[in-house]
């Protein structure tokens, strides 16, 4: 089933472009994975039940990795155990790869208990309008999808300056995949299940990002 879904993937990006001249695919893209946080930095936490965005930002980030290599990506991870990474080590990774794009997942936290949803962010560069325009692509892109797969509320795409997604040369984005200081949410984002549909949308929105641009270019 999973081949098939593979295939019917392939064909229909094919099939959109026929009455065009058709090109041979492009070699695989490169996706760098930040799963936001880890070993002493811990980022948010909540105590009932516990719950640590370092771990939901990991188990989510592998998860679109798998996504992502079945869909034939080449994936780069930041850090894929429960370890401390600096941010300028996150962005060089990515820098030094020449990867196509640079994803971050992160979770968020409030003071105010019934803040939830789901937002992208990206980095408005006044010096590199083609990547900022991009970078807003791919977040309106993995906004989309991943609202479709979870059916969570939207707080939208929004410009903000975070140092990976500001440093980073090529199309960066930074998800907040929902509240751990929400109850309801926090419990979503424990689950296997949801973390599933979470990490299928990211995957779904990036693959989207691609064949789009494939298709603008054929
Ligand atoms: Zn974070």
């Amino acid at each position: 089933m999973r081949v098939l879904l593979i295939f019917l993937a392939f064909f229909s990006s094919v099939s959109a472009s026929v009455g065009s001249v058709i090109t041979a695919p492009p070699a695989a893209p490169t996706v760098v994975i930040d799963a936001g946080h880890g070993g002493t930095d811990q980022g948010a936490r909540a105590h009932m039940p516990y719950c640590e965005e370092k771990r939901i930002a990991l188990q989510t980030a592998r998860l679109v990795k798998k996504y992502l290599d079945q869909l034939g990506y080449r994936v780069i991870m930041t850090r894929n155990t429960d370890i401390f990474v600096p941010l300028a080590d996150r962005v060089e990774v990515a820098n030094q790869a020449s990867s196509n794009i640079f994803v971050s997942i992160h979770f968020n936290s409030a003071r105010a208990t019934a803040a939830q949803g789901i937002e992208v962010f990206f980095y408005d560069s006044k010096e590199t309008k083609a990547r900022t325009k991009a970078s807003k692509k791919l977040a309106d892109a993995i906004l989309s999808r991943v609202l479709r797969r979870t059916l969570a509320t939207s707080r939208g795409v929004k410009n903000r300056n975070f140092y990976v997604i500001r440093e980073t040369q090529m199309p960066s984005v930074l998800v907040e995949g929902g509240f751990i200081s929400n109850a309801q949410e926090r419990s979503l984002l424990k689950s296997r299940e949801y973390q599933e549909k979470l990490a299928r949308g990211i995957a779904d929105g990036i693959d989207g990002y691609f064949k789009a641009r494939w298709r603008a270019a054929n």
